[in-house]
């Protein structure tokens, strides 16, 4: 029997998908997409022993890699399908409804900043409402999100559906050891990290849904979220919320080498700080692509493992600032190229096998040469998950949203943002869970004064109405110590 919605944890257990590979295999998913869902397998728990037994671990941030047994990626693909196919809303598929919130579905806003009643007040009132609602899954969405519920205003939190090809629960889904978290001595899966992050949220109160969001009207109060599937202009939201988080992430940006997919992870990071220290880029010969400061500074990181480090810059200048750049070129263990590329990772054949060298061209000579490389690190910028709001909210020339600096303050009052989808510089799990709690401190601030400003509202309406009919109101104040 397919369930009518797929557990929580198989939605959660979809981390090792990759979703290229998602339709080619659909064959092999096909013959079990009928699995009862209701039997919770843990598919790629970090404590499943299959789980750890068929994954390749060899950096930090390897992605949970099966190796190609049978029975567990076909298990894995036929939830994915099954997933997939239930995420788009058949015929018996309910508006999800909160059932934590108490709010009106449709509650008039009333708010200094530029209220429009036009929108959720017109609603249809099966349309369900919350205080806060949260888009994204990884440390910054699911920080707000136990701040939040931990406060009593119930959030909401949509963490995806395969959301920018990242399975819910965010980039740290895709890595095996984190070491670097505070509070985890022996270092923990990445997964698992985030498992217990989403318990968290859930224990105090947080509706997660695994949904994506496809469209938000930030322009109505409250803001309207449609969900992926339901997000033509006739369809009503899935939601109306007072306050949004943006937490929706960023993503490395690759090359599509030859040899690249290959070698991805077995060679090629796009996190030096993340997978620098792996044994075997131990006094070996490494690359670094890209001219900006993360260029710079993660190659200066990797002096400290690799025998040299090389940095391939596509033009005749570094993009860095000047102080990275002279530090960059004063290093003795860093060679850096100018007008070079990358033209083809190149290793060993055997299956897992780790790449060695590297195919590089000078694009004014077009002279090619082949360098001895056991690491490839990418540094050629992330994109931010922001297609969704960019005409809504000001972002910054590289699409990362721009918050007042110290806060999560947009463009938009209500709307916060968090982790990396505003932080082209540290992209860290520990500062996106800081600019979660950031935000939710600012959300709930906000939501406090929208309601202050209600209550004034509601008494002002007395006070005139009493006037009206000759009646003597005590004056009111917002704060009673006044
Ligand atoms: P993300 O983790 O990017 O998660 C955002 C998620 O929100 C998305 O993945 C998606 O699931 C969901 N989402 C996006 N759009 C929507 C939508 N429209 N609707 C619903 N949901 C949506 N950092 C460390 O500190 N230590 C490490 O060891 C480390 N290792 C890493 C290894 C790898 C391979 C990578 C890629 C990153 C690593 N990082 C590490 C960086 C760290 O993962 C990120 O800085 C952190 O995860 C960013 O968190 P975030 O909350 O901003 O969002
Ligand atoms: P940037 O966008 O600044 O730099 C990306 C680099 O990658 C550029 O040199 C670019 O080349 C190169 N590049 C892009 N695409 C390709 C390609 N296809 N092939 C080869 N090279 C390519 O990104 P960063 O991640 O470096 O920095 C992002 C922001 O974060 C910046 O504002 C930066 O200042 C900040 N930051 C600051 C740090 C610090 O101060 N310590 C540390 C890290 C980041 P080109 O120049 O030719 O376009």
């Amino acid at each position: 029997m397919i369930a009518n919605r797929p557990t929580a944890s198989i939605f959660y257990n979809l981390h090792s998908i990759h979703t290229e590979n998602l339709l080619s295999s659909l064959f092999l998913a096909l013959p079990l997409v009928t699995y009862d869902q209701d039997i919770n397998i843990p598919l790629y728990h970090p404590k499943n022993p299959l789980a750890s037994n068929t994954t390749f671990k060899l950096f930090s941030s390897t992605f949970r890699r099966p190796l190609l047994t049978p029975l567990r990626s076909s298990l894995t693909l036929s939830v994915a399908v099954t997933s997939a196919f239930q995420q788009k809303p058949g015929p018996t598929t309910a508006v999800h409804k909160n059932p934590f919130s108490s709010a009106a579905p449709s509650r008039p806003f009333s708010s200094s900043h530029a209220p429009n009643f036009s929108s959720a007040s017109k609603m249809s009132p099966s349309v369900p409402h919350t205080k806060v609602a949260i888009i994204g899954s990884g440390p910054a969405a699911h920080t707000a999100a136990i701040y939040l519920s931990r406060a009593e205003l119930q959030p909401v939190l949509y963490e995806g559906m395969l959301a920018n090809g990242t399975a819910a629960g965010g980039q740290l889904t895709t890595t095996t050891d984190v070491e670097n978290y505070p509070g985890f001595p022996k270092g923990i899966g990445g997964p698992e990290l985030m498992e217990q992050m989403r318990a968290q949220s859930e224990r105090f109160g947080t509706q997660i849904i695994t949904e994506t969001i496809a469209r938000v009207d930030l322009k109505s109060k409250p803001f309207r979220l449609w969900r992926e599937y339901e997000d033509g202009e006739s369809d009503a939201p899935a939601h109306t919320a007072d306050a949004l988080i943006i937490a929706t992430g960023a993503n490395a940006r690759r090359l599509g080498l030859p040899g690249e997919e290959k070698y991805w992870q077995n060679g090629i990071s796009a996190c030096a700080v993340c997978d620098g220290a792996v044994p075997i880029f131990r006094k070996k010969p490494l690359v670094v692509i890209g001219g900006g400061d993360s260029a710079a500074e993660e190659a200066m990181f990797l002096t400290k493992y690799g025998s040299k480090v090389i940095v391939l810059v596509r033009k005749d200048k570094l993009r860095a600032s000047k102080t990275m750049a002279k530090r960059l070129l004063a290093n003795p263990k860093v060679e850096v190229k100018f007008n070079t590329v990358a033209v083809e990772v190149q290793g060993e054949d055997k299956p897992r096998g780790l790449m060695t060298h590297l195919k590089i061209k000078n694009v004014n000579t077009n002279e090619e040469e082949i360098l001895d490389a056991n690491g490839l690190f990418y540094a050629v910028g992330h994109d931010p998950a922001t297609g969704l709001f960019k005409t809504q909210i000001d972002c910054d020339e590289d699409g990362y949203i721009l918050t007042k600096p110290g806060t999560s303050y947009t463009s938009v009052p209500g709307a916060f943002a968090a982790g990396d989808v505003q932080d082209k510089r540290y992209r860290q799990a520990v500062t996106s869970a800081g600019s979660g709690c950031i935000a939710a401190l600012e959300a709930e601030k906000y939501l406090a004064e929208l309601e202050d400003e209600e209550t004034r509202l509601e008494k002002d309406k007395e006070v005139k109405k009493a006037e009206i009919n000759g009646e003597n109101l005590p004056e009111y104040r917002s704060n009673p110590l006044l």
